[in-house]
């Protein structure tokens, strides 16, 4: 039998149905790779039990001509999702004893279509980082190594866990959030699929919250048309969440074509950063020849307010996480000091400078320095301001084009070492993912090459709001055309 875990969705859908395996079979190769590869510690939690338990009855559920779009499909939930009965610790010691009573609305959506829950896949703490080196529970591995280099990569973040935990076949396809590229960043850097939908897409109820007005749940999966599957599964609206849409979910699914006939794709001549490495260029360009033999006209775009995207996301970000983040006070759940204290404020204050970890403590100063009096108007008042001017930007390129195409990172993974004292080094990694969200876009990372040290690059696809059929067409004609079937390190000689 053919390794199980090398499947796609549908392939394991189909194998499903025609009885070749069962849900139980399939799960258990995914729990027994998990195992093999627990020092990639891409899980906080595994949660073999209850995936068992999932999987018989998915089983029951296909035996009875019942299944569901994910039936008996393994998946990797972020551990910033709500699971009922299941530890939620948004990789903070301060969550580090939550078990939540209540179901987060996408991973309720997913086991109502039939996914089978592997475990809570690593991340950094509360969603804010670049490289999964800030999680309490450790950092995650990439399962991709450099060309006779036994260095320890990072996988990218937040959602580094789900992203490895997919690289190396650890689930058929995870959850991911995404708030100023955690999907799309992390999918680069491990030669996997990621996409973000528009912003109020998919539901944020019983999602761990970082920035509120830019988080948004997405999928990470090893092709385009798996993260079709996934996210027609936990996309729709949910009267629980404000900002959630109320728009129908289409079946990307059975629509997505690499035919780019008629399609004008726009490259933003502001993306091409200051010391951008020429092979992050190159394939860029190959990029968009790609495109151009699929059918597809490529037109140059200018985004001006490009170069004030990051210092915004700076602000904003931190401002709403500074905000969210005072719920953790050690009072209702989670972690409260045990050392003896004389007041209820010296409780809040020992408890959080025990609970939090040091990005997550740098964004809440800066959050609540931008909001204070005196510098409210300077900082927050004018990034939201500029925030305006970058999703017009966008708007004007869109009467022109149909998707845009930019490199997903300017370089490939580092080290886990690298760039760690500096954060503004970190910091510029999201260069060309954070525009599009504060603009609210839906946004892919597509693999499409090695780097010359052999590892993965990929290839960013922003769409028209609502328009995430469009992202998936032109990921699948770079998917098509970039044949990226390259496995990592790790699993070479599986
Ligand atoms: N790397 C970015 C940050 O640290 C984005 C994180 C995210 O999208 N959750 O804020």
């Amino acid at each position: 039998m053919t390794n199980l875990t090398h499947l796609s969705i549908k392939e394991s859908v189909d194998g499903l149905k025609n009885k070749d395996f069962s849900s139980v079979e399939l799960t258990t190769e995914y729990l027994n790779h998990c195992k093999k590869y627990e020092s990639l510690n891409a899980f906080i939690t595994l949660t073999e039990d209850k995936a068992l338990e999932q999987a018989k009855q998915s089983d029951n559920k296909i035996a009875a001509g019942n299944a569901g779009l994910l039936e008996g499909i393994t998946v990797g939930v972020k551990d910033l999702f709500c699971t009922t009965g299941v530890k939620t610790t948004a990789a903070s010691h301060i969550l580090g004893n939550f078990i939540p009573p209540y179901e987060s609305s996408i991973t309720k959506n997913l086991f109502a279509h039939g996914a089978v829950m592997v475990g809570k896949t690593n991340l950094d703490e509360f969603a804010m980082g670049s490289a999964n080196i800030t999680s309490h529970y450790g950092n995650v591995i990439n399962p991709w190594k450099r060309n006779g280099d036994e260095t320890n990569l990072v996988p990218g973040g937040s959602s580094g866990g789900s992203a490895a935990a997919v690289s190396a076949r650890l689930c058929a396809a995870a959850l991911g959030t995404d708030t100023g590229g955690s999907i799309r960043q992390p999918a680069a850097f491990t030669g996997t699929v990621g996409i973000k939908p528009t912003y109020g897409r998919c539901s944020r109820w019983g999602t761990v919250a970082f920035a509120s007005s830019l988080d948004q749940a997405g999928v990470f999966g090893k092709n385009t048309l798996d993260c079709a599957f996934m996210l027609e599964a936990i996309a729709g609206y949910d009267e629980k969440d404000s900002t959630s849409v109320n728009k129908d979910v289409p079946k990307w699914s059975s629509s997505i074509s690499a035919d780019m006939k008629g399609k004008r794709i726009g490259i933003p001549k502001e993306y091409i950063a200051d010391g951008m490495p020429s092979e992050i260029k190159a394939l860029w360009e190959k990029g968009a020849a790609w495109l151009k033999e699929a059918g597809a006209e490529i037109v140059e775009i200018s985004l001006p307010y490009t170069k004030y995207a990051l210092p915004t996301y700076y602000i904003v970000a931190p401002a709403e996480a500074s905000s969210n983040l005072a719920r953790y006070d050690g009072v209702r759940y989670g972690h409260r000091t045990s050392k003896p204290v004389k007041s209820l404020d010296e409780m809040y204050e020992q408890t959080r400078e025990e609970g939090f970890g040091d990005e997550v403590k740098r964004r809440i100063f800066i959050g609540t320095y931008v909001l204070s009096h005196g510098y409210y108007d300077a900082y927050y008042l004018k990034a939201q301001k500029i925030r305006r001017l970058i999703a017009q930007d966008f708007n004007q390129a869109f009467e022109k084009v149909d998707a845009i195409l930019t490199p997903t990172t300017p370089s490939a993974a580092f080290g886990i070492g690298e760039k760690m004292d500096d954060p503004v080094a970190m910091y510029l990694n999201d260069l060309f993912t954070v525009p599009a969200s504060l603009a609210g876009l839906p946004g892919m990372s597509v693999p499409a090459g090695l780097s010359s040290q052999g590892t993965p690059l990929g290839l960013q696809i922003l769409g028209k709001p609502w328009d995430e059929q469009t992202v998936f067409n032109v990921g699948a004609a770079i998917e098509k055309a970039a044949n990226f079937d390259s496995i990592p390190t790790l699993l070479k000689g599986e």
